[in-house]
């Protein structure tokens, strides 16, 4: 039966007017990404999977070089950045977002929290990236952006509101684990501990047996205690070391330096803030070859700023390199969040381009095709 080994594609093929959902068949001949050298033929049939064996009239996808497509593991669809802070998106404008980031070939997203855990309620349809949410933000009151936290989460019952996002679909928690005071509304002094360590450490456990994991929103050395604690994600981490990443090697833990948000300082912004980021850049150089070099998973997340091929531009010029920067943005993300990709016979995900990323990553931004879990979106 031609539907027997895809059928979520019977799904796909109802989807939305306008969009190649599923009945005609494509094939490729690329260079397959991060790691090739030279092109490989691959088919794509009318029932959206990847199959290895020629699909007869199939049409060819433009491009020569293609990837399983790209992860941004650490986005939030739904808040948008500003000069004058984060604000909260609606259902209809997160959905708009997740749209646009798949036709930019944004195949897999970690949403890293939603303001009332709102991205566990969208309704997904065909060609939407696919989207693991951690649900709610969880701070304390007074410890996060107020337009980010329509309910706080008090220490006494993390375990539980964080047990209670994972009820609701989440399969991440997202933790902020230190944070500035916040005053009239903004972030004002320096980040410090908005938990303590005991209930971090007894909402981990419970996490972790419920069968969820944690992201840990942390900028201080706090870093190391956390990754003790058993997080399965460090968010940012600019106070990241080499202690700090030999424990995460061992751990198993990854890093998302979010690049495009943290070194996003503008030039008329305080002499200090320009020195720290000047300091932070140079850290780096040393930081992510080691990182690479131990095997800590290293991924890519725009936070709310930027773009995943400036993620990887970024990644590639402080001591990466372009190859293993795609790396970070493709497989690494897949491995890490435990989703499949480029298997025969399960529903075709991948991205073509014109241009070797690997050459310059700015190639990431115009993709030549992009289909989506058997659906063309590009
Ligand atoms: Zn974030």
């Amino acid at each position: 039966m031609l539907w027997a080994g895809c059928p979520w594609v019977v799904l796909a093929s109802l989807g939305a007017a306008g969009m190649d959902t599923g009945c005609m068949s494509w094939s490729v001949h690329a260079v397959p990404l991060p790691d090739g050298d030279r092109p490989a033929d691959l088919w794509v049939d009318a029932a959206g999977c990847l199959v290895s064996e020629p699909v007869p009239a199939a049409e060819r996808l433009p491009g020569r070089y293609v990837v399983p497509g790209l992860v941004d593991a650490h986005a939030h669809p739904a808040v948008a950045g500003g000069a004058g802070g984060p604000a909260a998106l609606g259902g209809a404008e997160a959905l708009g977002v997740l749209a646009a980031w798949a036709a930019d070939g944004v195949c897999l997203v970690r949403d890293a929290g939603s303001p009332g855990g709102l991205v566990l309620q969208l309704d997904l349809a065909a060609g939407m990236p696919r989207v693991q949410a951690a649900g709610r933000f969880l701070a304390p009151a007074g410890r996060y952006y107020p337009a980010l936290l329509p309910q706080e989460a008090p220490e006494q019952r993390l375990a539980e509101l964080a047990l209670g996002e994972l009820a609701r679909g989440g399969r991440w928690v997202k933790l902020i684990a230190d944070f500035p005071a916040v005053v009239d509304g903004m972030p004002s002094g320096p980040a410090a501990p908005t938990y303590r360590a005991e209930a971090i450490a007894a909402m981990v456990t419970a996490v972790h047996a419920a069968g969820g994991r944690v992201a840990a929103h942390v900028t201080t050395d706090l870093l190391t205690p956390l990754v003790r604690a058993g997080i399965d994600s460090v968010e940012h981490g600019t106070a990241m070391d080499e202690e700090a990443l030999r424990l995460m090697a061992q751990a198993g833990t990854a890093w998302t330096p979010t690049l495009c948000a943290v070194l996003s300082v503008p030039a008329t912004a305080p002499e200090a803030a320009r020195r720290r980021a000047a300091d932070y850049r140079r850290r780096l150089r040393e930081l992510l070859p080691l990182a690479h070099r131990l095997g800590v998973p290293i991924l890519t997340g725009t936070d709310t700023a930027g773009s995943l091929a400036r993620e990887v531009a970024l990644l590639a010029e402080h001591g990466l390199g372009p190859a293993a920067a795609l790396t970070a943005a493709t497989t690494t993300g897949y491995r890490f969040l435990g989703e499949t990709f480029g298997a025969a016979g399960q529903p075709a995900t991948l991205v073509t381009y014109h241009d070797d990323p690997r050459n310059d990553p700015a190639a990431l931004s115009e993709p030549a095709a992009v289909i989506i879990d058997g659906v063309r979106v590009r």
